[in-house]
């Protein structure tokens, strides 16, 4: 395994990379969610590339840049067996003095965490087209858990012509539901045991669809009257969408994206669902 921190070098080793390149772009501290990521890549790829950058770009001036988890040690432990090379750029790097492009998806970019935190996906899809640009994958690795950028990546890939194929891959959960994330290091003991209220509403609302429900608005009810059972848990959203658009329905019709945000204190969760015919 290579680690290398400029963006030179990245060019270099993927000048001289034979057969496919499988990407996945982190901002490190890295969980069994982000290991299936970099297990698929490897199986798919003749070549596997992880990026660990924390963008600053993609996070509020009130939100947790600052001290978002960090160890690299512990990450490129974890990375040796699984990947060839770990390109972790430098702020100056990506970002140098009188920076001013930007790379901004319409539409779908305006709901759910598009709405909560303004700016952000503007700072995700410019970050990922920069280190596409620099890598240049055969494929990409995006985690579920994060739908609605699943969704922008893939908008973006489409309407730029960006010659790498989008794969997105399933959430992986720990054994009591909760979707494996890098916050959840925040969480206290107690807002740790009350988080999995998260996937309980998820599955609530899941079954609800099974059981023949049509109006996404009792799927809505129904979750957020289960979350607010849970005194720690501060809701901020709780949506059933179109799984295309991101726009709430009212009317049930799948395949449809069932997706949450939910605080515990000063730590922000989130997850998803897709329910399908
Ligand atoms: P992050 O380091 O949070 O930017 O995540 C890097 C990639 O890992 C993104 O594509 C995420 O969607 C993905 N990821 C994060 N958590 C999970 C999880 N629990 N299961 C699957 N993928 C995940």
């Amino acid at each position: 395994m290579i680690v290398i921190k400029t963006i030179a070098e990245m060019r270099q080793l993927r000048k001289d990379a034979a057969g496919s390149v499988g990407f996945v772009p982190t901002m490190g501290f890295l969980h069994e969610g982000h290991i299936s990521l970099v297990k698929r890549a490897k199986k798919e790829n003749a070549v596997v590339v992880v990026s660990i950058f924390v963008n600053p770009a993609q996070f509020g001036p009130r939100e947790d840049f600052k001290k978002y988890p960090r160890d690299i040690k512990r990450d490129l432990a974890l990375l040796e067996p699984l990947t060839d090379i770990v390109f972790m750029p430098s702020t100056d790097e990506m970002y140098p003095k009188n920076y001013s492009s930007w790379v901004e998806v319409q539409d779908i970019t305006e709901e759910l965490e598009g709405a909560a935190r303004p700016g952000h996906f503007r700072g995700v899809s410019t970050i990922v087209n920069k280190l596409f640009n620099i890598v240049e994958p055969t494929k990409a690795y995006f985690g579920q858990k994060d739908a609605q950028q699943v969704a922008v990546i893939k908008k973006m890939v489409r309407d730029l012509n960006m010659n790498l194929q989008v794969v997105a891959c399933p959430t992986v959960r720990e054994k009591d539901g909760l979707a494996m994330s890098s916050r959840n290091t925040y969480l206290t003991s107690e807002q740790r045991r009350a988080a999995p209220v998260l996937y309980k509403a998820l599955m609530l609302a899941k079954e609800l669809a099974a059981q023949g429900e049509k109006d996404a608005g009792v799927l809505r009810h129904e979750m957020t009257e289960l979350i607010e059972k849970e005194s720690l848990a501060d809701i901020e959203y709780i949506s059933v969408a179109d799984n295309e658009t991101l726009k709430e329905i009212h009317r049930m019709k799948l395949p449809a994206l069932v997706s949450m945000a939910v605080k515990f204190g000063k730590t922000r969760l989130i997850d998803n669902i897709v329910l399908n015919r």
